[in-house]
């Protein structure tokens, strides 16, 4: 029968709504204690596609596992209204624009009416909450509804007014210029969130080095400034236009682009006119404290963009420098300028390294996308064992690192160089500009530089758990290069600065403790805490126990047993135990969330785990608009349903790489299920003839793979490998009872016999599928229980029984599906059509052999003559049969440890009863008759069998006529 995945959907929606089932409180504990999950909550200015549905669906997979699991599971919702690009978004609208209008109607499938009202912020971020929330139901997302907020709601900017507050008083927040990422045409900071392709824009600090030429500075910018030193030259772009200008108080000769990049620096600047690079071009240039003259030529590789548009040329140390020279050489141009050797490293002795790197790279062109890659290799080597060699002054024989340092501070105290920040990450703000540096004045800041500070954030680290491990060190990374942050705008929505109302709290700051405040939403939803006046103190009570539920009683007429019990809630909610998110908010968000955490609260309310996830593909692209493969989630499950997508968005990668989201998978899913589904409701309608069902070998082995798969999917769920859960629950299992029903029928057993085994499978089944495919896992719960055993989402999770795990079983089933393998495969390769088949097992003085051999292999002697040594000295038959010894000792050195050991601590099988009992499977597969036979048995009737010495253990010979 075909699913109908929509009809049951909506079913299941309905009467988990009824039954309140996701609402958590703490007298709703079971004894097993909370776990509080949050995810990073949506910002409204466009609905969710299929992208966002994986972050979101793998906690709530985790939220429903550990519900499963016992705990009383918190997952609750809120919505980020705060910040600047709704604003723009409005602005956009109102100013007609015609790409987001046509996005809005025909990605997002918006009515033109509702779009006629985004001319008002509000009611973007409105429309597309109500279309966000709607889908996250939709996704059958086990979240507490009733602690829903948003960020401009009146109690949640008290909340993050104490959040300021608090940070204030600790001396965490100052006043001050510190430079920022910005836009230049917004006049705006930006962030991450401000960005195309939603990148953090990061920047260093390079060196101005200042080259003179009749009176003109040209400052080159560089990393490198102990590589002065090797100056052979300097590059401009000569078709590009330079400006001249006055920069404080000196004449400069900087790429136009630059003059802009100055001012925001807070250089003074006025220009005076422009020249084409070209002019430049033959002249000859100063280079400061080394007093060498320098020609200037030309690159096409400069970028005016970059730095200050003029570069100095290190041949001996930089690929670039040394190609493009190599280049103007061979045509003829400039001759005479030799690379200038100035530090000798661990990998470059006596050569020029630039050189050395590019033949390893077999570089040959200035266009070589690969100088990027030898420039980061030669530039990391010689920071790291570099020695600047006697050509360098006083700088000689120090390392390259000092080095660095001390000609920067040189030159800066000689007047000989300056210094410019600069983003190292080509930055574009949503409205298209290039983001530049600014060092914004008076701006207010959080100091997330501080040391003491930074120490707590590590140890809070330290203690985390952080899902997949490897990314810990992405995090450690991020707390030490954090600096001072700018978090007040002049525009957005959001909470104003408590103590200058000039300005607006920005969106990667009031979203940092929010978590605490799921808490406190239900009691102002319900209407028990209101917005009138309401002061820090509510809030230093209720999280931090600071005051008096009398005192606080009195104030603001709230019910004195009531403020203890959300003063108690909020203690029995919190820490977070998980926290999930995409891996792009790791260097700002998730790094900000454990700051902030670590200064406002105690040691013991730190959150407890990060989760982080990789983004999704769609059919093996990137999503984008311009591909046009961008698919609004809830248009997605109208289409194909919930429980498909989410189970499609999870199955295709483990959880920090790509998931590819294919119609492929998601067919191949369905398909699987509706097998199941049917086998559910096949065997819920057979009365079974009334015992446990566990009577022949294929019995023991089902319960026994059960067993083993529900131990090991329990152990990747616990570390979220879902990818690997899915698999088992979705595909080894189908195998298994495949193999079981085949083995069952050929030996005419009837569906009433096998019902009990089948329906205990079926139930385990159905449970680990719950967190995955909740719908349909509903439906196939009632249909099994004839729904009078609750919701699967609050059943139990399957435990593992140790006593049905049975070793036997597990090798007799492997033992007849390799033997069925090994003998369609022989059909296979010579084509015969058999007639008869005969199967010779290995004797019992073979099998005592094997035995000897585990024993030494499993005590660490793998040597085969070592191994033939000590046998030959207990059992003489091995003289004469070396070559069987030899590829017994192969076949057991090629299981795994595990194997070794099980069978090991079997012993012998019988493998002739084993296969005997499979007869009839065996002859209906192969469409063959069937002889087994032992080696033991009476050998005349063996004699035709000339080959029976190929019989091993576990590997019987085979005869096909
Ligand atoms: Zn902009």
């Amino acid at each position: 029968m075909p699913i109908d995945w929509i009809a049951i959907q909506r079913r299941w929606l309905e009467r988990w709504e009824e039954a309140r089932i996701f609402e958590s409180d703490p007298s709703k504990d079971k004894g097993k204690g909370k776990y509080f999950i949050t995810v990073a909550y949506p910002y409204p200015n466009s609905p969710q596609h299929i992208g966002h549905g994986r972050t979101y669906t793998l906690a709530d997979v985790h939220a429903r596992y550990m519900r499963m699991q016992g705990y009383n599971v918190l997952f609750p919702m809120g919505f980020h209204y705060t910040g600047t690009p709704i604003l723009a978004m409005a602005r956009r609208i109102s100013e007609n624009d015609k790409e987001l209008i046509d996005t809005f109607i025909n990605v997002y499938n918006v009515r033109p009416e509702y779009i006629r009202t985004f001319t008002e912020p509000i009611s973007i971020a409105r429309y597309f909450h109500s279309e966000i929330s709607q889908g996250m139901k939709e996704m059958g997302y086990s979240i507490d509804w009733r602690r829903e907020f948003t960020t401009i709601d009146p109690v949640y900017k008290k909340f993050i007014t104490w959040q300021f507050n608090r940070l204030r008083r600790k001396g965490l927040i100052h006043q001050g210029s510190h430079p920022v990422g910005y836009c230049p045409k917004d006049m705006s900071p930006v962030s991450q969130h401000d960005t195309l392709g939603d990148v953090e824009p990061e920047f260093m600090e390079y060196t101005l080095i200042k080259f003179l030429m009749d009176g003109y500075v040209l400052p080159a910018a560089t990393l490198r400034p102990e590589t002065i030193f090797g100056v052979t030259n300097l590059w401009v772009n000569p078709d590009e236009e330079y400006a001249v200008a006055i920069v404080n108080d000196e004449q400069w000769i900087v790429s136009k682009l630059c003059i802009s990049k100055l001012i925001h620096l807070n250089k003074r600047v006025e220009v005076k006119g422009y020249i084409k690079g070209s002019e430049l071009v033959g002249k000859y240039a100063l280079t400061p404290m080394v007093e060498r003259s320098v020609r200037i030529l030309a690159a096409s590789f400069v970028d005016p963009g970059n730095g200050t548009g003029i570069v100095m040329s290190v041949p001996a140390h930089a690929p670039y420098d040394y190609q493009a020279l190599h280049e103007l050489k061979e045509n003829c141009k400039y001759d005479g300028i030799e690379p200038i050797v100035i530090i000798r490293s661990d990998d470059y002795r006596d050569t020029i390294p630039a050189y050395e790197v590019i033949k390893k790279y077999g570089i040959s062109s200035q266009s070589d996308k690969r100088l990027e890659k030898a420039t980061e290799e030669l530039y990391a080597h010689e920071f790291y064992t570099g020695i600047m060699l006697a050509n360098t002054m006083e700088y000689a024989n120090i390392s390259v690192k000092e080095a660095r340092d001390r000609v920067k501070r040189d030159l800066i105290l000689k007047g000989m160089g300056d210094t410019m920040l600069e983003l190292t990450n080509k930055v574009k703000c949503r409205c298209g500009a290039e983001c530049i540096v600014k060092i914004l004045n008076d701006q207010w800041f959080i100091n997330y530089s501080d040391t003491a500070w930074k120490g707590l954030a590590y140890r809070c680290l330290d203690r985390m758990s952080v899902i997949p491990d490897e990314i810990r060190d992405e995090f450690k990374y991020v707390i030490s290069w954090l600096k001072e942050r700018a978090c007040a705008r002049r525009s957005g929505l959001g909470t104003t600065l408590p103590w200058d109302r000039e300005w607006i709290i920005e969106s990667l700051s009031d979203s940092v403790i929010y978590m605490a405040y799921y808490i406190i939403a239900k009691y102002v939803n319900a209407g028990v805490i209101d917005d009138s006046d309401i002061d820090d103190d509510l809030f230093d009570y209720i999280l931090l126990g600071i005051g008096s539920s009398d005192t606080l009683s009195l104030k603001y007429g709230i019910d004195k047993g009531t403020l203890e019990d959300i003063r108690r809630e909020f203690l029995y909610y919190y820490p977070v135990d998980s926290r999930h998110s995409g891996r792009d908010l790791v260097p700002n968000h998730l790094t900000f969330f454990i700051f902030n955490h670590v200064a406002l609260f105690p040691e013991e309310l730190w959150p407890r785990e990060i989760v982080v996830n990789g983004s999704v593909l769609m059919e093996g692209k990137k999503m984008s608009k311009s591909l046009g493969n961008i698919i609004p989630l809830r248009k997605a499950i109208a289409e194909h349903g919930s429980d498909a997508i989410r189970a499609s968005l999870l199955i295709s990668a483990e959880i920090l790489q790509d998931a590819d989201f294919t119609l492929d998978m998601l067919k191949s899913i369905k398909d699987r299920v509706e097998r199941l589904y049917n086998a559910c409701i096949h065997f819920s309608s057979i009365r079974s003839s009334g015992n446990d069902g566990i009577k022949e070998m294929e019995d023991r082995w089902l319960l026994a793979r059960l067993n083993t798969l529900i131990s090991d999917t329990t152990y990747a769920m616990d570390r979220l490998r879902v990818r690997e859960a899915l698999n088992n629950v979705l595909y080894i299992m189908e195998q298994d009872v495949q193999w079981y029903m085949k083995r069952a029928r050929s030996k005419g057993r009837r569906d009433e016999d096998i019902a009990p085994v089948v329906k205990t499978f079926l139930d385990a089944r159905v449970r680990m599928l719950a967190p995955f495919m909740p719908f349909i896992s509903e439906e196939m719960w009632s249909i099994l229980y004839d729904g009078k055993k609750g919701f699967v989402s609050d059943a139990e999770w399957p435990k593992v029984d140790t006593g049905m795990i049975d070793p036997y079983a597990h090798e007799s089933e492997a033992l007849i599906r390799s033997t069925l393998d090994d003998i369609m495969n022989i059909i296979k390769v010579t084509g015969i059509k058999p007639r008869s088949i005969a199967i010779i097992t290995a004797g019992e003085w073979k099998w005592s052999i094997y035995r000897l051999i585990l024993g030494f292999v499993t005590r660490g002697v793998t040597n085969h003559s070592n191994i033939i040594r000590e046998i030959i000295n207990i059992d003489s038959r091995v003289k004469s049969n070396i070559n069987m010894v030899k590829r017994m000792i192969e076949s057991i050195l090629s299981e795994t440890p595990a194997a070794r050991s099980r069978r090991l601590n079997i012993g012998t099988i019988d493998e002739s009863s084993i296969l005997d009992d499979a007869k009839g499977l065996l002859e209906e597969e192969l469409q063959s008759t069937i002889a087994i036979n032992s080696e033991d048995d009476d050998i005349i009737n063996m004699k035709r069998y000339t080959k029976n010495k190929d019989a091993l253990p576990y590997k019987p010979a085979i005869y096909i006529e």
